[in-house]
């Protein structure tokens, strides 16, 4: 990996603790593999439960000094640590290509938008602001203030293994808050990086700690990160099912929970859709990162008067995809993250096929762990894939007759994160993007996600939202003050 670098030095294998880069305590470490081939590219430390101690009692005594700065000086801060992070824009990109497998021009895109939360956040440092409220009674004034909630964990995925960071820890420190990260177990070098590149722009010792852990560590770094009273947050992006895990861990002191869990979107697309932005609209929103996005559609539901063009010119642009190496010239998508990833998307599409669905195109894996992006049609809400996430470059459609008819099947699911929709009846847009039981609604567009809107889902797939004006609410607390007149 360190020959597609300029900055080698970058690729750390120590975790970040206190501002220093530390060895686990039990000298552990595990490897990091590129998943386009297998092949161990780095080793990392594996931390344990005494170093998630370590790191909460760093970003504990780091937290009065940097809840005392003015948000202006948290802002600059900032600045600099975003301006370093644009300056290794490209480096940071081949890392996440590096361990994440996605197309290095992909990784780019994620690179941009992932530092767009640093700057997003660095400007709105210096926007928290409270309240003067009129009091009933008039010998009391009545002011409400905002104060940092206090330590913070951000256990993050793999998908997006800058991106999903950096949505969480801007906010947090822009909010005065000091935080613990544990990034994803095949996505490490990302996070450390990052590290590095606050130490060098002075973000101060313990206020942003990282600690790298293998799956089985994972859990036992995380049962600490959630129960140690003095972790006032948690905000996960990951599975529901270890959503639930630390939902129910953090509920022994209380945490304040930010969870980004399943997604499940429904894609509709109408008789009177344009086919063209329609066809574009899915390809983005399904294909980006090889479908391995929790915003990405899960279920096609096609009116019956579109659905063969649909289908016909979603097949010609899932046939002009090129799969290879991140870094090889010209390659348009990338591996699936590990072999339990394949194994998945395999199964969907078997399954899919004994209950009836015609493969279109694809449906095969190729070499390694690539899997060609695959159409079908005729699928049913009791195949597998339509019931839980495939997280792989297959689209499955149902076709549907009546406006009711598909909002009905839209909302049938326990997710509600992102949701899109295609007609260009202005009332319709209206009617279906209330009726949508989804935190997101995108209408006529596949590309949804940006820093000033808030992320975030209803029903199973969590609680809270990140990004724009909203996301930083998450990491402080109110303050009511009530003063008596005498
Ligand atoms: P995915 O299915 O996308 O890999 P997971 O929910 O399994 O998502 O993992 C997301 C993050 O949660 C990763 O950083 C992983 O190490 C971490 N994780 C998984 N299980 C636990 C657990 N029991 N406690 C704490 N963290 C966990």
């Amino acid at each position: 990996l360190s020959k597609h670098l300029q900055d080698p030095s970058l690729l750390k294998n120590r975790y970040l603790c206190d501002g220093q880069w530390r060895s686990a305590l039990t000298e552990s470490v595990f490897a990091v593999d590129d998943p386009a081939t297998g092949a161990t590219i780095a080793s990392v430390p594996n931390a344990d439960a005494a170093d998630a101690r370590a790191a909460i009692d760093a970003a504990h005594r780091a937290l009065p000094a940097w809840r005392a700065l003015t948000g202006k000086e948290r802002a600059r801060r900032m600045r600099a640590w975003y301006d370093l992070l644009c300056q290794h824009a490209g480096d940071l990109a081949a890392i996440i290509a590096g361990e994440e497998g996605k197309p290095l021009a992909e990784a780019r895109g994620e690179v941009d938008y992932g530092l767009s939360f640093v700057e997003w956040f660095a400007e709105e440092a210096k926007r928290v602001n409270g309240d003067v409220l009129q009091s009933p009674a008039a010998d009391k004034r009545l002011v409400v203030i905002k104060q940092p909630i206090g330590v913070c964990v951000s256990i993050t995925p793999w998908n997006f293994p800058l991106a999903m960071i950096t949505r969480k820890v801007a906010p947090a420190l822009a909010a005065g808050c000091t935080i613990v990260v544990k990034p994803a177990e095949q996505t490490p070098l990302t996070a450390l990086a990052l590290g590095e590149l606050a130490m060098r722009a002075g973000i101060p010792a313990g206020v942003l700690n990282i600690l790298t852990a293998d799956s089985a560590n994972s859990i036992k770094v995380g049962e600490v990160l959630t129960t140690d009273p003095r972790v006032a947050h948690v905000s996960f992006t990951g599975s529901t099912e270890v959503g639930r895990i630390l939902m129910r861990q953090s509920s022994s002191t209380v945490k304040k929970l930010a969870l980004e869990l399943g997604g499940h979107a429904p894609f509709i697309v109408f008789d009177d859709a344009d086919l063209e932005a329609a066809v574009t609209g899915a390809c983005m929103s399904k294909y980006r990162n090889a479908g391995q996005v929790c915003i990405a559609p899960n279920r096609f539901y096609v009116q019956a008067g579109i659905h063969d063009r649909f289908v016909a010119a979603l097949a010609a642009r899932s046939e002009a995809i090129r799969l290879g190496n991140a870094f090889e010239e010209g390659v348009t998508m990338g591996p699936l993250i590990d072999d339990q990833g394949l194994n998945k998307v395999r199964q969907h599409v078997e399954d899919a096929c004994q209950r009836g669905a015609k493969v279109v195109t694809g449906g095969k894996a190729g070499e390694g762990r690539f899997y060609a992006p695959t159409v079908m049609t005729g699928v049913t809400d009791e195949m597998l894939m339509f019931r839980e996430e495939t997280f792989g470059p297959v689209i499955g459609i149902v076709r549907f007759e009546t406006e009711e008819q598909a909002l009905a099947l839209a909302n049938h699911a326990e997710y509600g994160l992102a949701s899109y929709v295609y007609t260009r009846d202005l009332s319709r847009v209206w009617r279906i993007a209330e009726g949508l039981e989804f935190g997101m609604v995108g209408i006529n567009a596949g590309a949804i996600s940006n820093e000033v809107a808030p992320f975030g889902g209803v029903k199973q797939s969590g609680l809270g939202r990140e990004g724009s004006k909203y996301g930083i609410e998450e990491y402080l607390e109110l303050k009511y003050l009530c003063m008596g007149l005498s």
